[in-house]
């Protein structure tokens, strides 16, 4: 029961549970859901928390100064999470990003990231961050095992990026940072701005400009409609196409070829060889055929899409005694039966609906 005046945002579109399905015997050791769609990234949010009060993420107005946050005891322990990870890893999961929340935030992050290398040497190791820490953790944080990192970075402009992480953070501070963790063996960086009409839309050129030749990578995202509380329009969407016109007209773009199954961003390149910059375009050119992506969230529950309603209660199991076979079988049935797609059947209503807090799950 939240103390008298504590604003108690629901995170979770409810708090009820999914059943976990019995599991399929699967042909290959990756389980493959309805879709074809094989378990290869999984998101783990290490914290709720944020310093941060993004205007389309985590909005003062549903999450005050004052929200409250998940008690420690109910987060997963760093044992935990490494236990998780490697069952994941069993699964074929070959990409694990670390996020919140803001990441940074969960005390002893740096042990956590040692522990998660020590366990799984050859899984890419990832962290997205706000940025506010990272000038005093990066070395730290390469120096335990993270392979790169990607920072929010919304706008150049100090007034507009204060006004959209809506806690006056300066935007000198990101770009040490960033400067720091590329001086730490972090680079290249990726840097992601959501872009919001008639907020921050008109500062891409000059985000696209200020990256150029630095061997980091903008990626320019779509506003989304995740959770439930950032009072998400489609008028406020700027298309990935109208991005890349606009940089264009600038800088001429070329498409480059995307890496690998999955990857999120549509990727650019500057004809003149001065580096690249990615677009992420949920609302307008849906990406779901491809997405081998699952969350988990800080205390342990499965998400199977961003702009999921509900989630699977892991710790329930990991706290009950299951063992490791039996949560790669319970991780093994809720990926077979998956059948998320949510941007491809994305309508007003549905962006209308009651869906998890990103914050809560991470991006
Ligand atoms: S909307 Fe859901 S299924 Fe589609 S790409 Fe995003 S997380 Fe994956």
């Amino acid at each position: 029961m939240a103390a008298m005046g504590k604003t108690v945002i629901p995170i979770a579109a409810s708090r009820g549970a999914l059943p976990i399905p019995e599991a399929r015997r699967d042909a290959g050791a990756t389980p493959v859901d309805a879709l074809g769609r094989a378990l290869r990234d999984l998101r783990i949010s290490v914290t709720d928390r944020c310093n941060f009060r993004c205007t389309y993420c985590m909005p003062k107005e549903s999450f005050g100064m004052d929200h409250e946050f998940l008690p420690h005891a109910e987060l997963l322990s760093f044992e935990e999470i490494v236990r998780m990870a490697r069952v994941f890893h069993a699964l074929g999961t070959a990409k694990i990003r670390l996020t919140g929340g803001e990441p940074l935030l969960r005390r002893g992050i740096e042990r956590l990231v040692g522990m998660l290398r020590e366990a799984l040497p050859q899984v890419d190791l990832t962290l997205t961050t706000n940025g506010s820490a990272l000038k005093a953790k990066a070395r730290a944080l390469e120096a335990a095992g993270l392979d790169r990192i990607t920072v929010s970075l919304d706008s150049l402009d100090d007034a507009t990026f204060r006004a959209m992480n809506d806690v006056d953070f300066p935007v000198a501070r990101v770009l040490e940072a960033i400067d720091e963790a590329a001086a730490a063996g972090l680079a290249p960086i990726k840097v992601n701005m959501v872009v919001k009409r008639g907020v921050n839309d008109r500062h891409v050129v000059e985000m696209a400009r200020h990256f150029r030749g630095s061997g980091h990578i903008v990626r320019f995202i779509e506003f989304m409609d995740v959770g439930s509380t950032n009072g998400w329009r489609m008028d406020d969407v700027i298309p990935s196409a109208e991005i890349v016109r606009r940089i264009d007209a600038h800088f001429p773009l070329e498409p480059v070829e995307p890496g690998y199954r999955g990857e999120v961003a549509e990727r650019w390149r500057y004809v003149d060889g001065a580096g690249e910059i990615g677009v992420i375009s949920s609302v307008t050119q849906a990406f779901c055929s491809d997405c081998t992506r699952a969350r988990l969230s800080t205390d342990g529950r499965l998400y199977t899409c961003l702009f999921a309603q509900q989630g699977y209660d892991l710790k329930g199991l990991l706290r009950t005694g299951a063992d490791d076979g039996a949560l790669e079988q319970a991780v093994r049935g809720i990926w077979q039966q998956r059948t998320d797609r949510y941007s491809e059947i994305r309508t007003a209503e549905t962006a209308r609906a009651r869906k998890v807090e990103m914050s809560y799950i991470g991006g």
